[in-house]
């Protein structure tokens, strides 16, 4: 059986903050503002994963009210939420990613992501693409205020 999920995350650009996307830091003058390391990319992705697998979101099972997850690694939530699938008998298939950013352009890091990414899933790196657009100057993404990214996944039933 196929199983598929939509996952959506954003995030407020601040000064002195990390920008770390996928797991990957970049060098950037703003960064994500957020409880844990806010890494919008990786939050989409698990929203996407916990979706296909019918398990609820990623604040369900790491509220931003609980102080373990002060600063946290999202891609050590993301190790996480892969041990609960496979628990269930779950196995990813692919996963693709949409990253919407005013700048830094994300190109040159776009592999480094997706490795990350595929890494962190127990994928082949070819079933983690990863996307970027801007917004054009227009609404939050466009004005430099924020980040936002969406994912989607899909899933086997072993
Ligand atoms: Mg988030």
């Amino acid at each position: 059986m196929m199983l598929a999920g939509l996952g959506y995350d954003s995030h407020r650009l601040a000064a002195g903050r990390a920008l770390i996307l996928g797991g990957v830091e970049i060098e950037s003058e703003m960064g994500l503002e957020g409880h844990s390391d806010a890494d919008v990319v990786t939050h989409a992705v698990i929203d996407a994963l916990l979706g296909a697998a019918g398990m609820g979101d990623v604040g369900q099972h790491f509220p931003d009210t609980d102080e373990r997850y002060r600063d946290a690694d999202s891609i050590g939530l993301l190790a996480q939420v892969m041990r609960l699938l496979a628990a269930e008998g779950l196995q990813p298939v692919n996963v693709d990613v949409t990253v919407i950013m005013e700048r830094p352009r994300l190109a040159p890091h776009r592999d480094a992501i997706a490795a990350r990414l595929a890494e962190t899933i127990g994928l082949p790196r070819e079933r983690v693409n990863v996307k970027a657009t801007t917004g054009e100057g227009m609404g939050f993404v466009g004005r430099g205020e924020g980040v936002a990214a969406l994912a989607i996944s899909s899933l086997h039933r072993a």
